[in-house]
């Protein structure tokens, strides 16, 4: 068996504490993280293409942002650094 690395976002494994993501027109992901202290609350959601940010407030409207924010981003998500 080997390790394929893969690239496409939605074959990552999620950031510890993303509830949610979003993927946008050119590959990034907006990715919210839920606020623990609080239910049905984001502690904050970024944008891995142009760092676009949500703050913290309800996940039910950074969702709709988030997925607003998605459908228009077109900046590519930063690529890994070179190893
Ligand atoms: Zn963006």
């Amino acid at each position: 068996m080997s390790e394929q690395p893969s690239t496409a976002p939605a074959s990552q494994p999620w950031p510890e504490g993303v509830i949610a993501r979003y993927l946008t027109a050119a590959g990034a992901t907006v990715d919210l993280k839920a606020d623990e202290t609080k239910p049905h609350h984001i502690d904050s959601a970024e944008c891995t293409g142009c760092g676009f940010q949500i703050g913290w407030g309800s996940e039910h409207y950074a969702r709709q942002d988030a997925q607003t924010h998605a459908e228009r981003c077109r900046a590519l998500p930063k690529p890994e650094a070179q190893q």
